[in-house]
């Protein structure tokens, strides 16, 4: 059976591209992801959403890649949430027959210059422009339209590079910088022309459209000037009868105007005193949160009405309701450490708000930037009048309040090194100064807990212990974890963690009550237990961050598919490849690293919980029950073995090892690449190191980072299997605690190892002419040559013979290029074609035996991105299940806790 797919064209990163999908699979559409950078989008592993990684900057490989679904499978449409990329999602519907907009209209909507020439020559309310393209250009425009002036790029969104100047000197240095730009933050390219605009006063608002219907008009709410950060909106926005008609009319004159009468519209409007001017027209649904709005106001979902049209489907678009409904952001104030968010629940529980959403997580490091980018969560309140509405959101998100560290890096001399002038990114930073912040304690006495639980749940449903005690148990657990177990902290723990927390119990419910907990078990299978739940979250850590380098590695190789380098044997130039042959050869080597991973996990989905010291029970326990509570697979048939082994997580710590061998193996080759001598590759200011003495240097001492750190899951293995060497074979301290004591590092360093050389490859500039340069000068088309002679008629050990001699007499004569060596041939009679000594040609021919010729590549790219998406479903299977069985555990825990009340 053929599957109907909806393509979207990457996606917005936060808000609607993950709600489209959603809606896709609320019609039975299946979203496909069209992306270059998967690891873009967080919602793309956490929802399983299938991804054809595609360099979508390159259209025509877009509708390559969307006619090869559609041999296979059924595209029903192709759209984008993403500013940047509805007119490619535009374009490619028209071309394969897709519903969609008008791709002229959209291109021409999308350069605010030309849409700004066309609203005026209709004669709808625009404020006074002009596109330039210098800054002297920048300046007189300025003063024709007078100061304060806004300064924007012709193409944007999200309010990036838009600033309202004050000055000439505002304007000189501002429209410099703009104009410097060449790629916007997606890399796309962009047009090195600018607006010069009159500002125009007033409130703002936008209005919603659908086809040629207005939905409504939303008030927006914005931070203060020079920067436009859209704070909060309202929706309807409460305007006099006139003031609406008159938004209404110049929002459908303009669209008109514009030629767009298919689907979504999002029309920015100021209101001055001689009537409505359009900021900005948009050809797609509104973001920052707007659809939220109007669904909980009227009723409408413009994202399901949106996903509906782009697959040929027509929606009602009548209100249900009449509400209102008011959304303010919760913005970044200061940069830092993002150390907590306190107040979301009390916001949450305030009457009327019905979204609290927060976008970051603790250990974000924020940096106000002006833009969209500040805002970090949102609360939205729905209530029957627009004053309600209003005065709820601005009181709920008076609650939420982010509780930073002080960026100390930034602020003192780390940013600006005079080498460098950009500060290590983020990501890198974490982790190469080790900001961790796990509280170990936490994990462990949760994990404990959570086991608890589910046997406290059995022994009651089992009828093995009485259902008072168990309701008991389980209510004073919850009412440990829910204080985050702070009651035991600074406890004594003279006999360990677990008896500590059993005395406790024992404290505060009697003795009859806390000593039932241990009923028909041991704190050995207990430990064994605990120690496979804890592994989880590393576990899909891991494979997480391994999916999202491979994600860059297939991006980067499609990318540079052309790009011709030497392969090396022995360190010496040896065959003509492209660099992204070489990345894809190390994406094929990861795609068996993860499957490693999943394997190693399966072993671990074997529940030990039942099996006692060792020697099981003879309480008629339950161990399937307690087994699928905690999200096992089964449980374990033998009840030593279950205590005894820890060979499963050996096997993970191995898989691990094998990992770190790819990606070491891959940073040394980089590094290699981007030493001076070599010059192949350069990294940008972000990803390189200074030195504190040396004021030349930029060293590429992440990857030396990612060599050491590859290097921890081995050290842990050799350790593990050492101490497990020649114990007996039963429960022991040496197996159960000792010889697994260093495998969290280890998981977390090849997880950060994995991390630092996603963002590197990302990062990493071939410089393709030094890559051609060496091809040609280091011979590697010699085996072609002797090919050559070969085909020809002669046997290939002469040919090898012949050519090397020339190769020696060539060196000897002090012209060490191919073309002496060829003429050196054609002296001795062997005719070489000029196009054997073009690298380019060469590597193109060389489809064979999974060479580096592009359709052989992107056979193998294919293969790769299949075993990518394969592998995505199987995490997303696996944290499934885990999730529904934490659902059925809760459950469980409350129907139990509420007996006998
Ligand atoms: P983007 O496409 O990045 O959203 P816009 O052109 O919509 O850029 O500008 C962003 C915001 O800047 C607008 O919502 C508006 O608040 C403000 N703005 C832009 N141009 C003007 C202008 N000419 N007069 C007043 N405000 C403006
Ligand atoms: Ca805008």
């Amino acid at each position: 059976m053929s599957v109907s797919c909806l393509g979207f064209i990457e996606s917005n990163t936060t808000g609607t591209g993950r709600l489209f999908a959603h809606a896709a699979r609320s019609i039975g559409v299946n979203p496909l992801l069209l992306t270059a950078n998967p690891d873009r989008y967080a919602y793309v592993l956490k929802d399983g959403i299938e991804v054809v990684t595609v360099e979508t900057t390159n259209e025509s490989a877009l509708l390559d890649a969307c006619r090869n679904i559609n041999s296979n499978r059924y595209l029903v449409g192709v759209a984008s949430s993403s500013e940047y990329f509805i007119g490619a999602a535009a374009k490619i519907a028209r071309q394969l027959a897709l519903p969609g907009p008008d791709p002229e209209a959209v291109a021409q909507i999308r350069d605010k210059g030309k849409q700004r020439e066309i609203l005026r020559t209709a004669n709808v309310g625009i404020p006074d422009f002009r596109v330039v393209e210098s800054v002297a250009e920048a300046i007189a425009a300025a003063r024709a339209v007078g100061l304060p002036a806004v300064v924007k790029p012709v193409s944007g969104s999200g309010s990036h590079g838009v600033r309202l100047c004050r000055s000439y000197k505002e304007i000189e240095t501002h429209a410099g910088q703009l104009l410097e730009q060449t790629e916007n933050e997606r890399g796309l390219p962009v047009p090195s022309r600018i607006l010069i605009e009159q500002f125009i006063e007033g409130p703002e608002f936008s209005v919603e459209t659908f086809g040629d219907r207005v939905i409504g008009v939303t008030k927006k709410y914005l931070g203060s000037p020079p920067n436009f950060v859209e704070i909060g909106h309202d929706f309807p926005a409460e305007l006099p009868a006139e003031d609406l008609i008159l938004i209404r009319s110049t929002t459908l004159r303009a669209l008109s105007a514009l030629g767009l009468n298919w689907g979504p519209a999002h029309t920015e409007l100021r209101l001055d005193s001689d009537g409505p001017k359009i900021i900005e027209v948009n050809p797609r649904l509104a973001g920052g949160f707007i659809p939220n709005l109007v669904l909980h106001a009227t009723g409408i979902d413009l994202i399901l009405a949106t996903t509906l049209l782009a697959t040929g489907r027509q929606m009602k678009l009548e209100p249900t309701r009449s509400k209102h409904a008011s959304l303010r952001f919760i913005t970044t104030g200061k940069p830092g450490k993002l150390v907590t968010v306190s107040g979301s629940d009390t916001a949450r529980e305030v009457q009327g708000v019905t979204e609290v959403q927060l976008y970051v997580e603790p250990g974000a490091l924020l940096t106000p930037r002006g833009d969209f980018r500040d805002r970090v969560g949102h609360v939205l309140a729905t209530a029957e009048t627009n004053e309600r509405a209003v005065s709820t959101a601005e009181a709920a998100v008076t609650h939420i309040n982010l509780v930073m560290e002080p960026d100390t890096f930034k602020t003192s001399s780390g940013e600006d090194t005079g080498r460098m002038t950009k500060a290590l990114t983020p990501t890198a930073r974490r982790i190469v100064f080790d900001e961790h912040t796990e509280d170990i304690f936490h994990l462990e006495m949760s994990a404990i807990a959570k086991v608890d639980r589910a046997h406290l749940v059995m022994l009651g449903e089992t009828g093995i212990v009485d259902s008072q005690r168990v309701s008991a148990l389980l209510k004073a657990i919850d009412e440990l974890e829910s204080n985050g177990f702070q009651r035991l902290k600074g406890r004594s723990a003279p006999r360990g963690l677990y008896l500590m927390y059993e005395n406790y119990l024992s404290e505060t419910l009697g003795q009859t009550v806390g000593g039932a907990l241990h009923t028909g078990r041991s704190r050995n299978d207990l430990n064994a237990t605990v120690l496979r739940e804890r592994l989880r979250l590393p576990f899909t850590r891991l494979v997480t961050s391994a999916l999202l380098l491979q994600a860059i590695i297939l991006s980067r190789a499609s990318r540079y598919a052309r790009t011709i380098m030497p392969g090396y044997t022995h360190t010496q130039p040896a065959f003509p490849l492209s660099y992204g042959h070489y990345l894809a050869g190390i994406a094929s080597a990861l795609s068996r690293d993860i499957n490693g991973l999943f394997e190693a996990v399966q072993d671990l989905q074997i529940c030990p919980l039942g099996a006692g010291a060792g020697g099981g029970t003879t309480f008629p326990i339950d161990a399937s029950r307690t087994a699928s509570l905690l999200g096992f697979d089964s449980t374990a048939a033998n009840s030593l073995d279950a205590v005894a082994s820890r060979d499963p997580v050996l096997r993970l710590l191995a898989s691990a090892t094998l990992m770190g061998v790819t990606i070491s193996r891959l940073a040394t080759d980089l590094l290699t690449w981007l030493s001076q001598e070599y010059g192949f590759l350069a990294l940008p200011d972000r990803l390189v190191g200074s030195s504190s003495m040396m004021p030349q240097k930029r060293n590429p001492f992440l990857l030396e980072i990612v060599q050491g750190r590859t290097a921890t899951p081995l050290g842990a293995f050799v350790t593990a299997v050492s101490a497990a060497q020649k114990t007996p074979f039963t429960n022991s301290i040496v197996v159960g605690t000792e010889a697994v004591r260093p495998v969290w590092q280890a998981l977390q360093s090849m997880t950060d190892a994995a991390t630092l050389t996603r963002l590197v490859v990302a990062g990493a500039q071939p410089d393709s002419e030094k890559m051609y340069r060496r091809t040609v000068e280091g011979f590697t088309l010699a085996t072609e040559l002797a090919n050559e002679l070969v085909r020809s008629g002669m046997d290939f050990r002469t040919a090898h013979h012949a050519v090397g001699e020339s190769i020696r007499h060539s060196l000897e004569q002090n012209e060490p290029t191919l073309n002496s060596v060829a003429q050196r041939l054609g002296e001795q009679g062997f005719e070489v074609a000029p196009e054997s000594l073009d690298p380019a040609e060469i590597v193109s021919r060389t489809s064979y035996g999974g060479g580096p010729a592009p359709e052989t590549l992107h056979r193998c790219l294919k293969q790769c991105r299949e075993s990518w998406s394969a592998a995505v479903q199987t995490l997303r299977t696996i944290k499934g299940k885990w999730r529904a069985a934490d659902e059925l555990l809760r459950e469980a825990t409350k129907r139990h806790k509420s007996t006998n009340e």
